[in-house]
């Protein structure tokens, strides 16, 4: 079969490798139809993903059709539309035995530890396969995944119906978090520092938008315009749920400025760069801040969401690519990162 191989930093290839097995009793085995980009395959491919693991059949976005099940498998059958978790755990770690298994200690994602889904076949444990209830486009069974990250924020972040948001970065996750925040009955405000994103953002059903200016730049000050937006949206009482998508230091340091006393700061970087926050700045306003990594079963809470028509996964898929033209894609992504909100491959 046909796959998507990073044998090492700045190589994409497509290679034939052979066809999975199922071999286990729960093995689900599934015609992938579809696999979404993210930013973290691109850090595969450009070598900055310190996790991944070389060659990799990079993809832990995808989806596609169950042609076969091993014979304990209950949930799914041959036939149907699914999606795959890509989160591996070990069952019986601290974190595993509390519920969290996505940050188990020895944590493993397909198509970063382990060879991923952008090929023709994968066999997955049946734990791992969500299937959708209606009819969904083929090219769209990849989808749900990057909304699970948006479902993870929102639990992290305890946000609710009448909690007011800053969504800082109006990327995948962040358009991701909003919709999963309006779901959950929030008003969101988001931030970018590209103006066709926040129309985008808007579109898809954030409240408010501020464009953020570049420090410096005309000579506006972001900062006052910003917290004037903040007054207005929230009647002067500071934002309680600040969910930081831009992943740099000062973004970091600003969320938890912004944040208001008794407020919730959600952070999903992975850069290994210290801010500068003081205890003080925690302390005083007694924030919660929290890390979202990944899902943690959430899969089935979004197919309903794309179900019931809550999120919208039709304006998420911005651009569509045969797998052999997987290279075409991340470099539409390299060039155009402002017009790709997410680009899928299919198979
Ligand atoms: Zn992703
Ligand atoms: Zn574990």
């Amino acid at each position: 079969m046909k796959a998507v191989k990073v044998p090492k930093p700045f190589e994409i290839r497509i290679e034939d490798v052979p066809e999975p097995e199922v071999r286990a009793e729960t093995d689900v085995k599934i015609r992938i139809t579809s696999g979404g980009i993210c930013g973290s395959d691109v850090g595969i491919w450009n070598g900055t993903n310190s996790l991944a693991v070389y060659p990799r059949i990079i993809g832990h976005e995808f989806g596609g059709i169950v042609t076969e099940t091993g014979k304990n498998v209950k949930s799914v059958k041959p036939g149907d539309q699914v999606t795959v978790d890509p989160v591996m755990s070990c069952g019986h770690c601290y974190a595993c035995r509390i519920g969290r298994h996505n940050v188990c200690s020895t944590l493993e994602v397909l198509g970063v530890h382990r060879d991923g889904g952008f090929c023709e076949y994968v066999c997955v444990p049946e734990k791992n396969v969500h299937k959708f209830h209606t009819k969904m486009d083929e090219k769209m069974l990849s989808v749900a995944e990057p909304f699970t990250i948006g479902t993870e924020i929102n639990r992290r972040g305890q946000i609710g119906k009448g909690d007011q948001v800053l969504i800082m970065g109006a990327g995948p996750i962040g358009i991701a978090a909003m919709q999963c925040a309006k779901r959950n009955g929030a008003e969101v405000l988001m931030t970018d520092l590209v103006p066709s994103r926040l129309d985008r953002a808007k579109r898809m059903g954030a409240d408010r938008t501020v464009l953020i200016h570049p420090q410096g730049q005309q000579g506006k000050d972001q900062g006052q315009e910003l917290d004037a937006e903040l007054a207005a949206f929230t009647g002067g009482e500071g934002i309680p749920v600040v969910v930081d998508t831009v992943c740099i230091p000062s973004s970091f340091e600003q969320s938890v400025q912004l944040a208001s006393p008794a407020g919730r700061v959600v952070v999903i970087g992975l850069k290994n760069q210290p801010s500068r926050i003081t205890m003080a700045d925690i302390t005083k306003k007694e924030l919660t801040i929290v890390g979202s990594r990944l899902n943690c079963g959430c899969f089935d809470e979004v197919i309903e969401g794309l179900e019931d028509g809550t999120l919208h996964a039709e304006e998420f898929v911005t651009h569509v690519f045969p797998y052999y033209e997987v290279e075409k894609a991340f470099q539409m992504i390299r060039e155009h990162p402002q017009e790709v909100l997410k680009a899928v491959i299919t198979f």
